[in-house]
């Protein structure tokens, strides 16, 4: 491994407001223990004093009245400055996030397409005319810009879930405060720097780092914030539903996930391996959308989890800088152990352990063996829980009902993949899986175009294409009458 981490230490970023507060987040990479990075640690004063300083942008500043065009210009030029910065922000989200470089380059090309692709929006913003309403009415719908929105990012894909909100605000004109992970807040402030180096003008974009509680908590709550996006866990997202019910604001929550991968038996089984390893070890398991559950059919079982869990005892874990790492650490020690657990659950609870099963400590690092569990059945804990880490539980299957059944019995409503040469197969099964993404002999594989979002304990609202543009805005209807106005009234 060549690559050297350094300390990198950061200020909250918020125009005009130097925080009093003088405590830091200490950030170890989890892939060495070692120091990577230091966070100021927000108060509340200065989550309140983000919040002034984008509702003050809003109400009165330039960004929600320039010509989309104008706001184009801005977030593509910010584009341009990302992907010539690409590879330090990739060597960030090593070093915090503990996943391989690897993965961590995929993710920074996926957000400059993100930028790119919201960028153009900015000039879409269109609405609806309505001539038919009578000889003297008429009617347009528009979009406005929602406000200033509140945006909360856990720890998994820093930079790629930033990228999923933040230029699509403010494409619609928004500004925005963003509280990204305690964990991994590094990208969040390069990101919004270049994002000022590109032209977005003061108090359109502030981050503050620190806690759930006080700074997300504030965001939630505040009267002066009109929109919250929030991706992160089931519990919290319930407490960020409970928490916005007082300003009545609108959110969207991006929640957990427990995904299921089915395998038919006429698929492409190369394809269909590669697939179902992808979708359980891609992001180390710490991944929404990760296809923690394998549907395979029985006639072809054996087989296929043979070749799958051999070639999981063969993927490459840890040395994270190095280009041909595979699977990352677990974000924290509270998630190893957590993660861990569930290796002593699975074989408890009858579950055959054929691959991994083991923690691994090696170079530091808060590493788990690539897990593999035959013969998972629904009531198994293994089945049912979010483990957010590199274990694949595997169940099997005899009819196209059963794997329905299978794949639609959890709370969660993320993402489903199915694979099959058989189009009328594909065809039927889609609509019957309750997700909000079903992919088809792919997965894990979205563009900035595609909306993502869940259905059940998965959450609600949209990110990204066209859906997720329209969260940020609020739909007006102005209706006029032409002429003089008959009255309503016997004029006296
Ligand atoms: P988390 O819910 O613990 O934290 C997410 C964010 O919320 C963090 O920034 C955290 O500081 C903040 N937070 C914590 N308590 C809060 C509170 N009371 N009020 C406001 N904000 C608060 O999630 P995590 O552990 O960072 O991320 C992992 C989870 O995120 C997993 O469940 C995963 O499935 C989910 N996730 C979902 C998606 C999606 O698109 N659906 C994408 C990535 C991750």
């Amino acid at each position: 491994m060549n690559y050297v981490s350094t300390v990198r230490t950061y200020r909250l970023d918020v125009h005009g407001y130097e925080s009093g507060g003088a405590e830091t987040i200490e950030r170890a990479s989890p892939a060495s223990g070692r120091l990577v990075s230091r966070f100021a640690r927000g108060t509340a004063a200065d989550c309140e004093a983000a919040i002034r300083v984008a509702r003050n942008a809003f109400d009165q500043g330039p960004w929600p009245r320039m010509s989309g065009a104008e706001r184009a210009a801005v977030i593509r030029r910010w584009a341009n400055l990302v992907e010539e910065d690409k590879e330090r922000l990739a060597r960030i989200e090593v070093d915090e996030v503990g996943k391989p470089i690897r993965t961590a380059r995929g993710d920074l090309d996926g957000v400059v397409d993100l930028f790119q692709f919201a960028a153009g929006l900015a000039m879409q913003v269109h609405g609806e005319t309505f001539t038919n309403l009578g000889p003297d009415k008429t009617a347009w719908v528009h979009r406005e810009p929602i406000g200033v929105v509140g945006m909360i990012i856990p720890w998994n894909f820093p930079a790629i879930i930033f990228a999923q909100k933040v230029p699509y605000a403010l494409a619609a004109g928004c500004t925005v405060v963003v509280k990204p992970s305690e964990f991994t807040s590094g990208t969040a402030l390069e990101l919004a720097r270049l994002g000022r180096q590109a032209g977005i003008p003061e108090g359109v974009l502030s981050v503050v780092t620190g806690y759930g509680d006080p700074v997300g908590e504030i965001l939630v709550k505040s009267p002066e914030v009109d929109f919250v996006s929030f991706t992160g866990s089931t519990a919290v997202g319930r407490r960020i539903v409970t928490n916005s019910a007082e300003t009545l604001k609108r959110v969207s929550v991006e929640l957990g996930g427990k995904s299921a991968n089915i395998v038919f038996a006429d698929a492409d089984l190369d394809d269909a391996i590669d697939g179902s390893l992808f979708g359980i070890f891609f992001n180390q398991g710490e991944c929404c959308c990760s296809a923690a559950r394998l549907l395979v059919d029985e006639t072809i079982a054996d087989m296929f989890v043979e070749r799958l869990a051999a070639r999981a005892k063969a993927m490459k874990v840890g040395d994270v800088h190095a280009d041909d790492s595979e699977v990352g650490a677990m974000i924290s020690e509270n998630h190893f152990n957590k993660v861990c657990s569930y290796f002593d659950k699975g074989k408890a609870e009858g579950a055959k352990l054929l691959a991994g099963g083991e923690a691994d400590r090696s170079g530091g690092g808060l590493f788990v063996q690539p897990t593999v569990f035959d013969y998972v059945l629904p009531s198994m804990t293994i089945f049912r829980e979010e483990i957010f880490g590199p274990i694949l539980s595997i169940s099997r299957f005899k009819t196209l009902e059963e794997a329905v059944a299978l794949a639609n019995d959890t709370n969660y409503g993320l993402a489903n993949t199915i694979w099959t040469k058989n189009f009328d197969t594909a065809h039927m099964v889609a609509p019957r899986l309750r997700s909000g993404t079903v992919w088809i002999n792919t997965t894990i594989d979205n563009g900035p175009q595609t909306p993502f979002g869940g259905y059940k304990a998965s959450g609600f609202g949209r990110e990204m294409g066209q859906h997720g543009f329209d969260e940020f805005t609020n739909v007006k209807a102005v209706v006029a009458r032409l002429g003089k106005r008959t009255p309503y009234y016997a004029t006296r």
